[in-house]
């Protein structure tokens, strides 16, 4: 059965507001709609949400689900690691579409860094990432595919994601089933996980989903079971 990964990577969405200003941004409709905040190109820090962390069941979090870390100040992402460290229960993904903006290292051993690729155009970011954030695990999310990536240099990456367009957008947008097998091969090829995510089953068809995460991912959702 085809999972959805919004049941097992819950977002926490400390900073919203995004200046990379992508047109197919969801996160900008949500906070336009509801009012959120004031300007959605001036990202805000909500400091309280860091108690969330404190959680002792651990979990799966995706920090930039309504940002893109290269949006945060520097500050703020001192104050997230430093709170990241006091809770290696859980596992934390950071987003950005502009790798080469940033440059810091941390040794943090469970936060994840990771590139958006929607083209093949956009394969540079994942040299950025590694040159420009010095981390311990890396990742790459192919979502929405807007064409053949082609040959992939996946060293050094532990996770991709695959997905395709969703909503209104979705009916010019046609993310071909090769695209997304070719990056699975890729991936396979390497022994690194690969998670296609709901949307694309449709195209792939139910029996053909790869649904696979890395084993500090599937530690955490074991520990969630049990401590249920
Ligand atoms: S980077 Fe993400 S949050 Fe920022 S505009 Fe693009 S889709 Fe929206």
């Amino acid at each position: 059965m085809t999972i959805c990964i919004k049941d097992n990577i819950q977002n926490m969405n400390l900073v919203i507001g995004c200046t990379v200003g992508c047109d197919y941004c969801y996160a900008r409709n949500n906070v336009n709609r509801w009012h959120m905040i004031e300007d959605f190109s001036n990202p805000e820090f909500f400091e309280d949400k860091l108690r969330m962390m404190d959680r002792k069941k651990p979990h799966i979090w995706l920090l930039t689900g309504m940002s893109d870390l290269f949006g945060w100040k520097e500050e703020w992402r001192e104050k997230v690691f430093e709170k990241i460290r006091n809770n290696p229960q859980h596992q934390f993904l950071f987003l950005t579409k502009r790798p080469e903006l940033l440059d810091f290292e941390t040794d943090l051993e469970n936060a994840w860094f990771g590139v958006t690729v929607t083209r093949r155009s956009e394969l540079h970011r994942i040299d950025d990432l590694k040159e420009h954030i010095r981390a311990r695990h890396y990742h790459v999310t192919f979502e929405p595919l807007f064409d053949d990536p082609g040959r992939v240099d996946l060293s050094g990456i532990e996770w991709i994601v695959v997905g395709t367009m969703t909503g209104a957008k979705s009916r010019k947008i046609h993310t071909e089933p090769d695209w997304a097998w070719s990056l699975t091969e890729q991936a396979h090829e390497k022994k690194i996980p690969v998670f296609m995510k709901e949307d694309l089953e449709p195209i792939i068809g139910e029996k053909n989903m790869v649904q696979e995460f890395p084993d500090a991912f599937e530690k955490v959702l074991r520990l969630q079971k049990e401590m249920k």
